[in-house]
């Protein structure tokens, strides 16, 4: 037999995720109405370095809103092989 009690149980939610460069928001709103349906668009980007770098065993990660994400495609090399690679996820 199972004894059950209800309990009130505390939870932290991710409400937004802010753009590390431009501080916008990363949230997009999919459907009106209470409660909004939102999903993030975003970019993640991570360094790490080594031991002979300026940055001994740093590791560094940002998210970049889609705007953002946008810009910083204009100064990495994308190409076949090299660089970023774009590819479509559908
Ligand atoms: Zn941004």
């Amino acid at each position: 037999m199972r004894v059950i009690e209800t309990q009130m149980i505390e939870t932290k939610v991710v409400m937004d995720v802010l753009c590390d460069r431009c501080g916008k928001s990363c949230m997009t709103q999919l459907d009106e109405g209470p409660p909004p349906l939102r999903q993030p668009e975003l970019g993640t980007f991570k360094a790490s370095w080594g031991w002979d770098s300026n940055h001994d065993l740093e590791s560094w990660t940002c998210v970049l809103c889609e705007s953002c994400c946008e810009e910083f495609k204009t100064w990495v090399d994308v190409g076949e092989g090299q660089g970023m690679e774009v590819t479509n996820a559908y």
